[in-house]
């Protein structure tokens, strides 16, 4: 198995709405093209053994040890490749988790795999060490794991604290900044910058989108939105503190996808009068509260103003209808 090319991608691509820094390899899975993990002596057990932690992997099956049943019934190593660089980086402190495997049309054997990262350099590290993890799980030899997490772990002093605002301050990481950074007021006015600097609060949020599906399958839909974005009322102030979100951007990405997924088919359905609406985005932690204005439909467009955003599922109220957009 040889590694063709490893490229960085940061930006829109054709790979993923949403997902903007990825890692992309072309991977020539030579005579394994004929070679899956369930025809490979012990792979599904050693692999188990030597990255338990895959186990969270719910892969297309959609639960947890969803990618663990998929190599025992026999998956190519080039997806198996990608769960595995995904996995070197979560290990390593990682916000990632996101890829996809597919083969190169017209040439046998040839994949592209995409995946996301955080660290550049650490991202093409975790590519070409998920191969080595997997020559070295065929030929049935310890990857040694911890020393690969090691190297992976990135030394930056800035995203060792972007780590650290994701996660509850652990003491000995604290400590560890400390050192490089002289005292406590110091280390605050860093992540003060840090965190305004992640926050393009300026950034305007969108006006306009138009929906993936088509209504009855024939039209075309437009959504207008309106944001209760006012000096008393700062909605992207809100974004910035109720929610996780590192930049307006982030979170209108977020909620177009989640927009995109209930519309237009609950149309007419669920939707079916002006009103206030809520989706809860799960994975988010958080409400957004809409309401919306279908006088305009008959020109297939929609006008949605967005109220606020809410962290956690606050509605319950009855007169709002809520989706739930995991
Ligand atoms: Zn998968």
């Amino acid at each position: 198995m040889t590694i063709k090319s490893i490229n960085i991608i940061n930006g829109k691509n054709k790979w993923s709405n949403t997902k903007k820094k990825l890692v992309h390899i072309v991977l020539d899975l030579g005579s394994y093209e004929e070679k899956p993990s369930n025809k490979i002596d012990g792979f599904y057990d050693r692999l188990k053994k030597y990255l338990p932690s895959l186990k969270s992997h719910r892969c297309s099956e959609g639960k947890e040890n969803g990618f663990f049943y998929r190599v025992k019934k026999g998956t190519w190593m080039g997806h198996i490749i990608e769960h595995i660089a995904l996995e070197l980086q979560t290990l390593a402190g990682y916000n990632t988790g996101w890829g996809r495997t597919r083969g190169v049309k017209g040439k046998k054997g040839v994949y592209n795999i995409v995946f996301n990262y955080e660290d550049e350099e650490k991202g093409k590290l975790a590519a070409k060490e998920a191969l080595n993890v997997v020559n070295d799980i065929i030929n049935d030899k310890d990857p040694n794991i911890d020393k690969i997490v090691n190297k992976l772990k990135s030394k930056s002093l800035k995203e060792t604290i972007k780590r650290i605002l994701r996660e509850e301050i652990d003491e000995a990481r604290l400590s560890d900044i400390l050192r490089v950074t002289g005292n406590k007021n110091d280390l605050h006015n860093y992540i003060e910058k840090e965190i305004s600097k992640d926050f393009e609060i300026d950034r305007e949020l969108p006006t306009q989108l138009t929906l993936k599906k088509r209504y009855n399958n024939r039209d075309k839909i437009k959504v207008y939105f309106n944001w209760y974005d006012t000096l008393e009322h700062s909605l992207k102030r809100r974004i910035k503190e109720r929610t996780n979100f590192k930049s307006v951007s982030e979170f209108s990405d977020v909620l177009k996808d989640a927009i995109n997924s209930i519309l237009p088919d609950e149309l007419g359905v669920t939707i079916s009068e002006n009103g206030r609406y809520a989706i809860n985005l799960t994975e988010n932690n958080l409400t957004v509260v809409f309401s919306i204005n279908l006088d305009n439909f008959e020109n297939k467009q929609i006008d949605i103003n967005v109220i606020t955003v809410l962290p956690k599922n606050q509605i319950d109220k009855k007169n709002i209808i809520n989706f739930f957009v995991y």
